[in-house]
């Protein structure tokens, strides 16, 4: 049977996307599914036509998976938040794990069988940040955009948030509405509120809120400020962001207190950590907690090693393990980062620390020209991952062992197979799952130097 746009066909799905789609195939030609399981046998309106693949929506399920259930969101099939509201929890672990496992194999070409994947004990309300676009076309719009658009679908209780979020947007909402605020129109670049920015520690539960816009004042701000306030037991503060270019990245570098203080601070792995508005802090901090015990179980330091911490963010992971080691180096590109990491060195009384905020590379490069070598290296960088050179100039230090953190397992596969080139493989892997319901898997390597 030949594939054409416009077409009705029945398709079995075997398969997932990394983004989390269903994949079927019709005479080997492949069909992609947004909301899709594994063992679903569907009707698919095939909607576009590729050279390799189609795009297919679903009309009807025939013959369900038997690891389908009924979704918990009104919005899970419109949202582009999370990519698996349809099936049980242990079938989006066994997902994410061949995922990884896949993308070594195919990337790579290194055959892991990577550790048990680290699930999360709770699979909703994990999330300590969440940044929702404000739009108006009618109606005031405040949630997350559809998949590959910038489409707004209203959510106003998002089950990956706290419930604290839910009350902040409704505070949010009537003050827009009665005070007549002119949202953001991202077509034109006109209009004044593009985002609710939100942040909550879990341990302290300390609240953060921050409107986005794009100007440089929000008529009746303290007002604003008095209801979350009332709402909000324990905002710590409120501010304005103000982002007045035209693209895609949500916040400017420039916030205005309105109330309060500028952060909040969160308890993790016994530390205490200060979190500012435009600094990084993991978004599950249970699951980071995982992640970090495990990082540290891989780094095995002992008194005499020199940790470096590249991309450290705020100096987290490289703070829970300081007491282990004689000296710790963060670095660090996002200079708000890196002060709140020395803050926190200071109030975790902290001293062999030191934090440098310069690029990656650059920052390695001046340590080996200063012979100022590191025992052991953590790397945890966005998702785009190593450069070539950064790779190969944290080798030429010869480390002992590296650890790689890395919340994407294809460019950690790539990192991995130039690794081995400057004699460094992968000891272990494991995948820990830190976005629960999305299609995101973190991921945690270590790699030691091949003994000629
Ligand atoms: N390890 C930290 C942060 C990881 S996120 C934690 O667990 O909290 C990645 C960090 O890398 C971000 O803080 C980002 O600002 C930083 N970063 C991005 N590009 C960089 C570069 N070229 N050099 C150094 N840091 C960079």
């Amino acid at each position: 049977m030949s594939i054409s746009k416009n077409k009705r066909v029945e398709v079995f799905i075997d398969g997932v996307t990394t983004q989390g789609w269903g994949v079927g195939h019709i005479d080997g030609f492949a069909v992609f599914v947004a909301n899709a399981a594994i063992g679903d046998t569907i009707l698919v309106h095939i909607i576009k036509v590729k050279k390799n693949y189609a795009i297919g929506k679903l009309l009807d399920i025939i013959i369900p998976s038997p690891n389908r259930y009924e979704p918990d969101c009104p919005v899970f099939s419109q949202c582009g938040g999370c990519a698996y509201r349809h099936i049980t929890y242990d079938s989006e672990l066994n997902i994410k794990y061949k995922q990884v496992k896949d993308a070594f194999s195919r990337i790579a070409h290194m055959d892991i069988k990577p550790q048990p994947i680290i699930s999360a004990n709770n699979i909703d309300r994990y999330r300590n940040k969440a940044q929702f676009p404000v739009g108006f076309d009618g109606e005031l719009k405040i949630g997350f955009y559809a998949p590959y658009s910038h489409r707004i679908i209203n959510c106003r209780d998002c089950k990956l948030q706290p419930k604290e979020f839910t009350t902040a947007l409704q505070v949010f909402d009537e003050f827009l509405l009665q005070n007549h605020i002119p949202i953001y129109n991202e077509k034109e670049n006109k209009g004044l509120l593009r985002h609710i920015y939100l942040r909550k520690a879990d341990a302290t539960e300390e609240i953060l809120a921050c409107a986005v816009i794009n100007g440089d004042a929000l008529p009746n701000a303290n007002i604003l400020a008095e209801k979350l306030k009332d709402a909000l037991p324990n905002l710590k503060g409120f501010l304005i962001n103000i982002n007045k270019s035209d693209t895609n990245v949500i916040l400017g570098d420039k916030c205005k207190l309105i109330w309060g203080q500028d952060y909040i601070t969160d308890v993790l792995c016994g530390c205490k950590f200060r979190i500012s508005p435009l600094s990084f802090y993991q978004v599950n901090s249970s699951q980071a907690k995982m992640l970090y015990e495990k990082a540290q179980d891989y780094a095995s330091l002992n008194s005499d090693d020199i940790l470096l911490d590249l991309y450290c963010g705020t100096g987290t992971i490289g703070l829970t393990m300081a007491s282990k080691v004689k000296k710790l180096i963060g670095v660090e590109i996002v200079e708000s980062a890196v002060k709140d990491a020395n803050i926190n060195a200071q109030i975790n009384n902290i001293t062999n620390a030191k934090f440098i905020c310069d690029d990656a590379s650059n920052a390695v490069k001046k340590m080996i020209e200063n012979d100022e070598l590191p025992s052991v290296v953590l790397v945890d960088p966005p998702r785009k991952g190593l450069s070539p050179e950064l790779i190969s100039t944290i080798a030429a230090i010869k480390p002992n062992r590296i650890v790689y953190i890395s919340c994407d397992p294809a460019t950690l596969a790539r990192d991995c197979a130039l690794f081995k080139t400057s004699n460094y493989t992968v000891k272990e892997l494991t995948p820990v799952d830190m976005f629960p319901r999305t299609a995101h898997v973190e991921c945690v390597v270590l790699m030691s130097k091949v003994q000629n």
